[in-house]
């Protein structure tokens, strides 16, 4: 069973506006998957569609057994602690320290900052400092996140997505905003942990050449619309 099905899937902005037509793909335990396409293709829309950041307009999405559409108020919270979210722009609080933006992870999106300055047990900063180790981030644990280059944000956001064990990371064009030495660090991170934890990567990238070195998969998407779901060694560097 796969973890992730998308049947039909359509949505629209507004009435003329179609943004995505008709997507259909599954998506199995562990894959690393990129999506490729030019700005506007809807590459993000599909992701804020998976965690119902934003509801589709038709068609059926399966996360892990569970009907994503039909998902109520509190179980979409649970919905969404099984999916990290990265994003181009990190969105980290600046003022907060790299820990603390790490352990904000927990609470999920509407965590408040009172959540992230008291209520955390030794075991819980622990296994922050964990995470940020395995990212290579320790020495910076306890600086101000507006002190860090943005190959260090972006670690410090795929900290944030992991501290709540996810299955999925959804990685909105995380290396848009990166140098060439800090995107490889960062894919190289992405690529270890989907294989090291089993944790399924769904990866928005316009570098056509970065998608084919990391991914299993590649979706490629124009005007909403799936043109490209295959191998990487298939696929035309000029495509
Ligand atoms: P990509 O991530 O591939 O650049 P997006 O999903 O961001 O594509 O955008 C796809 C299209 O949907 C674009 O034309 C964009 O302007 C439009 N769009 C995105 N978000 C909204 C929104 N909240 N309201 C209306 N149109 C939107
Ligand atoms: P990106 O290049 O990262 O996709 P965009 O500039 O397309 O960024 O979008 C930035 C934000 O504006 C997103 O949250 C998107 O949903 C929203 N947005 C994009 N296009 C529109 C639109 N036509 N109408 C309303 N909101 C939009």
């Amino acid at each position: 069973m796969a973890l992730l099905h998308v049947h039909n899937l359509s949505k629209r902005y507004e009435k003329d506006k179609q943004v995505l037509s008709d997507i259909n793909m599954e998506v199995g335990e562990g894959q690393f998957v990129s999506i490729i396409g030019p700005s506007g293709a809807g590459k993000s829309t599909f992701l804020r569609c998976i965690n119902r950041m934003i509801d589709s307009t038709e068609g059926e999405i399966y996360f892990d057994d569970v009907n994503v559409m039909s998902l109520t108020k509190k179980d979409l919270r649970k919905h969404r602690t099984k999916i990290g979210m990265i994003f181009q722009h990190y969105n980290l609080v600046s003022r907060l320290t790299v820990i603390e933006n790490v352990l904000h992870g927990r609470f999920g999106y509407k965590s408040t900052l009172q959540g992230v300055l008291g209520l955390f047990t030794e075991d819980e900063k622990l296994q922050a400092f964990n995470l940020l180790k395995k990212l290579g981030m320790e020495e910076h644990a306890y600086k101000r996140c507006d002190q860090l280059s943005g190959g260090q944000k972006q670690r410090v956001g795929i900290a944030r997505a992991l501290i709540q064990s996810p299955k999925l990371l959804l990685c909105d064009e995380p290396i848009a905003s990166l140098d060439p030495n800090a995107s490889k660090v960062i894919m190289d991170h992405l690529k270890t942990i989907s294989k090291e934890l089993n944790i399924t990567c769904i990866v928005n990238l316009h570098q056509v050449d970065v998608a084919k070195k990391y991914s299993d998969r590649i979706i490629g998407l124009n005007s909403g619309k799936v043109v490209y779901d295959g191998g990487s060694s298939e696929l035309r560097s000029d495509a």
